[in-house]
């Protein structure tokens, strides 16, 4: 994708550069995967400016718009993107075109849902988030896409493991034969977390450095959390693709835990309707 200067094609207010990480390739022919940053939309701070998340307090009206500029850069019809209503829950929802609302402008996904998964060319799964990491899936073999939305409950939950078991149910998919990209989130170097939740990690991932001690506190990997599901499940590592960095850390991604009251950026996994 293009690295557009604000004000190119009449939006943004000229604060930063959009600077969106698109990796479909790693993916396999025909696949496309963006991960938006927070330049290039018409929000005020402090959800400037390309906050994608309604339930953030934005004005609505700014949320749809931007959500219309992210549609047209991404080259979609809106009404062909799915954007779950996220929880930090375990559920994920298989997804089709036909799941359209009476008069609603797009895809109506099951409620509290945390991933989503489809078969079909076309038809783009998101999630939103300011430091949760967003995991990407395709199986190449199948055309069968997944998005799911890790943050610490996702991870420990290992969300990972249930849309694995759902594609291999649907379509006898193999998580073996599954690539993965997860997305910009909080680093360990910004992460820190109290014991209990500590524990719940090195419980799960005993002799693994995803819950590491930090001066008197606990910090956690959530990408290395992650990696680790996917290849208990069977993908192997270097079908992995991880995007370094931290939201925390680098100011052109809307953080949570930097920011508290700020906007959300998007992942966007789609394929072309020959890839499937
Ligand atoms: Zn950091």
């Amino acid at each position: 994708m293009a690295r557009n200067s604000a004000g190119d094609e009449g939006f943004g207010t000229g604060r930063g550069d959009r600077g969106w990480l698109e990796l479909g390739d790693f993916l396999g022919p025909g696949f496309h995967l963006v991960f938006t940053d927070r330049w290039g939309g018409v929000s005020d701070p402090p959800y400037h400016e390309l906050n994608l998340a309604f339930h953030t307090g934005d004005d609505p009206l700014k949320v749809e718009r931007n959500r219309e500029i992210l549609a047209r850069a991404l080259g979609l019809d809106e009404s062909r993107i799915a954007y779950p209503e996220q929880v930090h829950g375990l559920r994920v929802a298989w997804v089709t075109r036909r799941d359209t609302g009476d008069g609603a402008p797009g895809i109506v996904v099951p409620r509290e849902t945390d991933g989503l998964l489809c078969g079909e060319g076309g038809l783009a799964l998101s999630v939103l988030t300011a430091d949760c990491a967003p995991v990407a899936m395709g199986y190449p073999g199948h055309g069968v896409v997944a998005m799911l939305h890790a943050g610490w409950r996702g991870t420990v939950g290992d969300i990972v493991e249930t849309a694995c078991a759902l594609v291999e149910r649907k379509t006898g998919a193999r998580p073996s034969e599954a690539r993965a990209v997860i997305g910009p989130c909080i680093g360990p170097c910004c992460y820190e977390v109290d014991e209990g939740r500590a524990m719940l990690f090195v419980e799960k991932y005993p002799g693994e450095e995803v819950a590491v001690r930090c001066g008197g506190g606990w910090r956690l990997d959530l990408r290395r959390a992650n990696i680790l599901n996917m290849k208990r499940c069977g993908v192997a590592e270097e079908r992995i693709h991880v995007i370094d960095g931290c939201t925390c850390c680098e100011e052109r991604y809307y953080s949570f835990r930097r920011e508290g009251t700020t906007g959300r950026q998007g992942a966007f996994v789609w394929m072309d309707e020959r890839a499937c």
